[in-house]
Protein backbone atom coordinates (compact mmCIF):
# COMPACT_ATOMS: atom_id res chain seq x y z
CA UNK A 1 0.00 0.00 0.00
CA UNK A 2 1.79 3.33 -0.83
CA UNK A 3 1.21 6.16 1.04
CA UNK A 4 1.55 9.75 -0.74
CA UNK A 5 2.36 11.52 2.47
CA UNK A 6 5.33 8.72 3.24
CA UNK A 7 7.32 10.99 0.42
CA UNK A 8 7.23 14.07 2.35
CA UNK A 9 7.82 13.02 5.95
CA UNK A 10 11.00 14.71 7.32
CA UNK A 11 14.23 12.86 7.17
CA UNK A 12 14.92 13.74 10.60
CA UNK A 13 11.47 11.49 11.48
CA UNK A 14 12.41 8.46 9.36
CA UNK A 15 15.68 8.81 10.94
CA UNK A 16 13.79 8.12 14.88
CA UNK A 17 11.90 5.86 13.44
CA UNK A 18 14.58 3.42 12.01
CA UNK A 19 17.01 4.24 15.13
CA UNK A 20 13.89 3.07 17.05
CA UNK A 21 12.69 -0.12 15.54
CA UNK A 22 16.40 -0.98 15.62
CA UNK A 23 16.88 -0.07 19.09
CA UNK A 24 13.72 -2.22 19.43
CA UNK A 25 15.52 -4.82 17.77
CA UNK A 26 18.27 -5.10 20.45
CA UNK A 27 15.55 -4.97 23.23
CA UNK A 28 14.13 -8.00 22.20
CA UNK A 29 17.04 -10.48 22.12
CA UNK A 30 18.64 -8.99 25.41
CA UNK A 31 14.93 -8.73 27.45
CA UNK A 32 12.51 -10.88 25.25
CA UNK A 33 9.88 -8.14 25.79
CA UNK A 34 6.84 -7.37 23.39
CA UNK A 35 8.64 -5.96 20.42
CA UNK A 36 5.92 -4.73 18.33
CA UNK A 37 7.99 -1.74 17.03
CA UNK A 38 10.54 -3.98 15.73
CA UNK A 39 8.45 -5.38 13.01
CA UNK A 40 6.71 -2.70 11.27
CA UNK A 41 4.28 -3.20 8.83
CA UNK A 42 5.37 -2.29 5.66
CA UNK A 43 2.45 0.22 5.41
CA UNK A 44 3.36 1.96 8.53
CA UNK A 45 3.61 5.09 7.27
CA UNK A 46 0.14 6.75 8.62
CA UNK A 47 -0.98 10.12 7.65
CA UNK A 48 0.73 12.44 10.17
CA UNK A 49 1.33 15.38 8.22
CA UNK A 50 -2.42 16.91 9.71
CA UNK A 51 -2.14 15.22 12.99
CA UNK A 52 -0.22 14.87 16.04
CA UNK A 53 -1.89 11.78 17.11
CA UNK A 54 -1.66 8.12 14.73
CA UNK A 55 -4.86 8.05 13.02
CA UNK A 56 -5.02 4.16 13.47
CA UNK A 57 -8.50 3.99 11.67
CA UNK A 58 -6.82 4.89 8.58
CA UNK A 59 -3.98 2.22 8.95
CA UNK A 60 -5.11 -0.85 11.05
CA UNK A 61 -2.29 -2.74 11.28
CA UNK A 62 0.20 0.41 11.55
CA UNK A 63 2.76 -0.35 14.04
CA UNK A 64 3.13 1.97 17.07
CA UNK A 65 6.65 2.96 16.52
CA UNK A 66 4.76 6.16 14.98
CA UNK A 67 4.15 6.99 18.48
CA UNK A 68 7.12 7.68 19.77
CA UNK A 69 7.11 10.79 17.77
CA UNK A 70 4.29 11.95 19.19
CA UNK A 71 4.72 14.81 21.89
CA UNK A 72 2.30 14.70 24.76
CA UNK A 73 0.00 17.82 24.63
CA UNK A 74 1.66 20.51 26.38
CA UNK A 75 -1.49 20.11 29.44
CA UNK A 76 -0.08 17.00 30.48
CA UNK A 77 3.25 18.67 30.94
CA UNK A 78 1.99 21.52 33.68
CA UNK A 79 0.22 18.80 35.51
CA UNK A 80 0.98 19.13 39.12
CA UNK A 81 2.13 15.62 40.48
CA UNK A 82 0.25 15.24 43.81
CA UNK A 83 -3.20 15.70 42.04
CA UNK A 84 -2.85 11.81 41.03
CA UNK A 85 -2.16 10.41 44.33
CA UNK A 86 -4.16 12.72 46.26
CA UNK A 87 -6.03 11.41 49.33
CA UNK A 88 -3.91 8.36 49.49
CA UNK A 89 -0.61 7.25 51.17
CA UNK A 90 2.54 8.40 49.87
CA UNK A 91 2.97 5.71 47.19
CA UNK A 92 6.52 5.76 47.58
CA UNK A 93 7.13 5.26 51.24
CA UNK A 94 4.17 2.28 50.72
CA UNK A 95 6.25 1.04 47.73
CA UNK A 96 9.33 1.07 50.47
CA UNK A 97 7.85 -0.29 53.52
CA UNK A 98 6.07 -3.04 50.89
CA UNK A 99 2.53 -2.20 52.49
CA UNK A 100 -0.49 -2.67 49.70
CA UNK A 101 -2.08 0.78 48.89
CA UNK A 102 -3.74 -0.43 45.57
CA UNK A 103 -6.88 -3.02 46.87
CA UNK A 104 -8.57 -5.25 44.53
CA UNK A 105 -11.14 -3.34 42.66
CA UNK A 106 -15.06 -4.19 44.12
CA UNK A 107 -16.27 -7.72 43.90
CA UNK A 108 -12.75 -8.89 42.66
CA UNK A 109 -12.42 -13.21 42.51
CA UNK A 110 -10.30 -14.43 44.83
CA UNK A 111 -7.54 -15.26 43.29
CA UNK A 112 -6.05 -17.08 46.01
CA UNK A 113 -9.21 -19.41 46.02
CA UNK A 114 -9.35 -19.61 42.48
CA UNK A 115 -8.28 -20.95 39.00
CA UNK A 116 -7.51 -17.30 37.84
CA UNK A 117 -5.26 -15.82 34.27
CA UNK A 118 -5.59 -12.56 33.49
CA UNK A 119 -5.34 -11.24 29.79
CA UNK A 120 -3.55 -8.46 28.82
CA UNK A 121 -3.66 -6.23 25.88
CA UNK A 122 -1.57 -3.20 25.11
CA UNK A 123 -0.94 -0.40 22.70
CA UNK A 124 -4.71 0.16 22.23
CA UNK A 125 -7.35 1.16 22.25
CA UNK A 126 -7.34 0.67 18.50
CA UNK A 127 -9.65 -0.29 15.71
CA UNK A 128 -10.72 -3.87 16.78
CA UNK A 129 -10.83 -3.04 20.81
CA UNK A 130 -14.61 -2.47 20.32
CA UNK A 131 -14.97 -5.88 18.70
CA UNK A 132 -13.06 -7.38 21.45
CA UNK A 133 -14.90 -5.77 24.46
CA UNK A 134 -17.76 -7.47 22.89
CA UNK A 135 -16.21 -10.43 22.87
CA UNK A 136 -14.76 -10.91 26.36
CA UNK A 137 -18.39 -9.41 27.71
CA UNK A 138 -20.15 -12.07 25.85
CA UNK A 139 -18.80 -14.26 27.74
CA UNK A 140 -18.30 -12.81 30.80
CA UNK A 141 -14.65 -12.88 30.75
CA UNK A 142 -12.68 -9.86 31.91
CA UNK A 143 -9.31 -8.49 30.91
CA UNK A 144 -7.00 -5.49 31.53
CA UNK A 145 -5.94 -3.08 28.85
CA UNK A 146 -2.94 -1.03 28.68
CA UNK A 147 -3.33 2.06 26.71
CA UNK A 148 -0.84 5.09 25.48
CA UNK A 149 -1.48 8.23 25.81
CA UNK A 150 -1.55 8.91 21.78
CA UNK A 151 -3.88 6.13 21.09
CA UNK A 152 -5.81 7.38 23.80
CA UNK A 153 -6.39 10.61 22.36
CA UNK A 154 -6.87 9.38 18.89
CA UNK A 155 -9.68 7.07 20.38
CA UNK A 156 -10.82 8.85 23.24
CA UNK A 157 -14.44 7.16 22.76
CA UNK A 158 -12.54 4.00 22.18
CA UNK A 159 -11.14 4.37 25.50
CA UNK A 160 -14.37 5.50 27.54
CA UNK A 161 -15.66 2.11 26.16
CA UNK A 162 -13.20 0.16 27.96
CA UNK A 163 -13.24 2.43 31.06
CA UNK A 164 -17.04 1.76 31.32
CA UNK A 165 -17.28 -1.80 30.35
CA UNK A 166 -18.35 -3.46 33.78
CA UNK A 167 -15.13 -5.40 35.21
CA UNK A 168 -12.54 -4.06 32.52
CA UNK A 169 -9.85 -2.45 33.38
CA UNK A 170 -8.02 0.63 31.65
CA UNK A 171 -4.22 0.50 32.61
CA UNK A 172 -1.17 2.88 31.40
CA UNK A 173 1.62 2.04 28.86
CA UNK A 174 3.43 5.45 28.76
CA UNK A 175 2.33 8.44 26.16
CA UNK A 176 4.47 7.41 23.37
CA UNK A 177 5.64 3.94 23.73
CA UNK A 178 9.22 4.66 24.12
CA UNK A 179 12.01 2.79 25.86
CA UNK A 180 11.98 3.91 29.32
CA UNK A 181 15.09 3.20 30.39
CA UNK A 182 16.80 5.38 28.02
CA UNK A 183 15.12 8.64 28.53
CA UNK A 184 15.59 11.30 31.23
CA UNK A 185 13.43 12.32 34.42
CA UNK A 186 11.63 14.84 32.41
CA UNK A 187 10.60 12.89 29.89
CA UNK A 188 9.91 9.83 32.17
CA UNK A 189 7.67 11.84 34.51
CA UNK A 190 5.49 12.86 31.00
CA UNK A 191 5.09 9.06 29.65
CA UNK A 192 4.08 7.85 32.84
CA UNK A 193 2.50 10.71 35.22
CA UNK A 194 1.28 12.49 32.41
CA UNK A 195 -0.53 9.26 30.94
CA UNK A 196 -1.91 8.42 33.87
CA UNK A 197 -3.21 12.17 34.25
CA UNK A 198 -4.35 11.58 30.10
CA UNK A 199 -6.30 8.72 31.08
CA UNK A 200 -8.18 10.37 33.80
CA UNK A 201 -8.90 13.16 31.90
CA UNK A 202 -10.64 10.87 29.20
CA UNK A 203 -11.97 8.08 31.40
CA UNK A 204 -12.51 9.42 34.95
CA UNK A 205 -10.65 6.64 36.01
CA UNK A 206 -6.93 6.33 38.52
CA UNK A 207 -5.19 3.87 37.02
CA UNK A 208 -2.93 1.72 39.36
CA UNK A 209 -1.03 -0.86 37.29
CA UNK A 210 1.17 0.28 34.32
CA UNK A 211 3.27 -1.54 31.92
CA UNK A 212 6.79 -0.46 30.74
CA UNK A 213 6.43 -0.43 26.60
CA UNK A 214 9.24 -3.66 25.82
CA UNK A 215 8.80 -4.16 29.68
CA UNK A 216 12.36 -1.59 29.39
CA UNK A 217 12.46 -0.91 33.00
CA UNK A 218 15.61 0.36 35.66
CA UNK A 219 14.90 1.56 39.34
CA UNK A 220 14.03 4.87 37.96
CA UNK A 221 11.27 3.81 36.21
CA UNK A 222 10.35 1.56 39.33
CA UNK A 223 10.16 5.25 41.27
CA UNK A 224 8.09 7.14 38.65
CA UNK A 225 5.46 4.13 38.86
CA UNK A 226 4.91 4.60 41.90
CA UNK A 227 4.84 8.16 42.06
CA UNK A 228 1.92 7.78 39.78
CA UNK A 229 0.67 5.24 42.40
CA UNK A 230 1.10 2.51 40.11
CA UNK A 231 2.25 -0.77 40.23
CA UNK A 232 5.28 -2.45 37.44
CA UNK A 233 3.04 -5.12 35.53
CA UNK A 234 5.04 -7.77 33.27
CA UNK A 235 3.97 -10.96 32.40
CA UNK A 236 4.74 -14.27 31.97
CA UNK A 237 3.14 -15.64 29.16
CA UNK A 238 4.43 -14.20 25.85
CA UNK A 239 2.04 -14.96 22.56
CA UNK A 240 4.64 -13.36 20.38
CA UNK A 241 1.44 -12.30 18.32
CA UNK A 242 2.89 -8.94 17.12
CA UNK A 243 5.00 -11.46 15.05
CA UNK A 244 3.06 -14.13 14.20
CA UNK A 245 0.22 -12.43 13.23
CA UNK A 246 -1.63 -15.53 13.33
CA UNK A 247 -5.02 -16.17 15.44
CA UNK A 248 -4.10 -19.97 15.34
CA UNK A 249 -0.87 -19.45 16.67
CA UNK A 250 -1.44 -16.89 19.47
CA UNK A 251 -4.61 -19.73 20.49
CA UNK A 252 -1.52 -22.49 20.98
CA UNK A 253 0.59 -19.64 22.56
CA UNK A 254 -1.63 -19.27 25.34
CA UNK A 255 -2.92 -23.34 25.59
CA UNK A 256 0.65 -24.01 25.86
CA UNK A 257 1.68 -21.36 28.40
CA UNK A 258 -1.16 -20.66 30.25
CA UNK A 259 -1.48 -21.67 34.26
CA UNK A 260 -2.85 -20.42 37.19
CA UNK A 261 -1.54 -16.94 37.96
CA UNK A 262 -0.71 -16.00 34.50
CA UNK A 263 -0.43 -12.50 33.61
CA UNK A 264 -0.66 -13.20 29.39
CA UNK A 265 0.73 -10.61 27.01
CA UNK A 266 -1.09 -9.52 23.90
CA UNK A 267 -1.79 -6.58 21.86
CA UNK A 268 -5.53 -5.84 20.45
CA UNK A 269 -3.81 -3.40 17.64
CA UNK A 270 -3.75 -6.47 15.52
CA UNK A 271 -6.83 -7.98 14.17
CA UNK A 272 -5.72 -11.54 14.18
CA UNK A 273 -5.15 -11.17 18.31
CA UNK A 274 -8.55 -10.62 18.75
CA UNK A 275 -9.51 -12.92 16.26
CA UNK A 276 -7.95 -15.23 18.55
CA UNK A 277 -10.01 -14.00 21.75
CA UNK A 278 -12.79 -16.73 21.16
CA UNK A 279 -11.24 -19.95 21.05
CA UNK A 280 -8.45 -18.56 23.92
CA UNK A 281 -11.56 -17.82 26.38
CA UNK A 282 -13.68 -21.21 25.13
CA UNK A 283 -9.81 -23.06 26.04
CA UNK A 284 -9.28 -21.69 29.23
CA UNK A 285 -12.81 -21.49 30.60
CA UNK A 286 -13.00 -25.09 29.61
CA UNK A 287 -10.31 -26.02 32.05
CA UNK A 288 -11.99 -24.08 34.95
CA UNK A 289 -9.79 -20.69 34.42
CA UNK A 290 -11.58 -17.24 35.67
CA UNK A 291 -10.55 -14.74 33.30
CA UNK A 292 -9.47 -11.49 35.49
CA UNK A 293 -7.87 -8.60 35.40
CA UNK A 294 -4.27 -7.51 36.99
CA UNK A 295 -5.54 -5.73 39.87
CA UNK A 296 -7.69 -9.23 40.45
CA UNK A 297 -4.97 -11.33 39.76
CA UNK A 298 -2.69 -9.87 42.16
CA UNK A 299 -5.26 -9.21 44.88
CA UNK A 300 -4.36 -5.42 44.77
CA UNK A 301 -0.96 -4.19 44.29
CA UNK A 302 1.60 -2.07 45.60
CA UNK A 303 2.93 1.02 43.39
CA UNK A 304 6.11 0.71 42.06
CA UNK A 305 7.04 -2.93 43.05
CA UNK A 306 7.20 -5.52 40.12
CA UNK A 307 5.11 -8.08 38.99
CA UNK A 308 5.23 -10.81 36.39
CA UNK A 309 2.43 -13.07 37.43
CA UNK A 310 0.40 -13.92 40.73
ZN1 LIG B 1 3.53 -1.86 23.87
Amino acid sequence: MSDPTSQSRPSGRLRLRTAAAFAAVLLTVACAPHTESSAPAPQSAVPQATTAAPVVEASPSVAPTVEATVEPPSDIKAMPLREFVAGTPSPSAAAESGRRVNPPPPGAADCSRMKCIALTFDDGPGPHTERLLGMLSSKDARATFFVTGAMVRANPGVARRIANTPGMEIANHSSTHPQLNRVGAAQLRREIVGNHATIREVTGKEVTVFRPPYGARNSAVDAMAAEAGEAVILWDVDTDDWRTRSASATRKAVADQARSGSIVLMHDIHGSTVDAVPGIISDLQGQGYVLVTVSEILGGSTPGRVYTRR
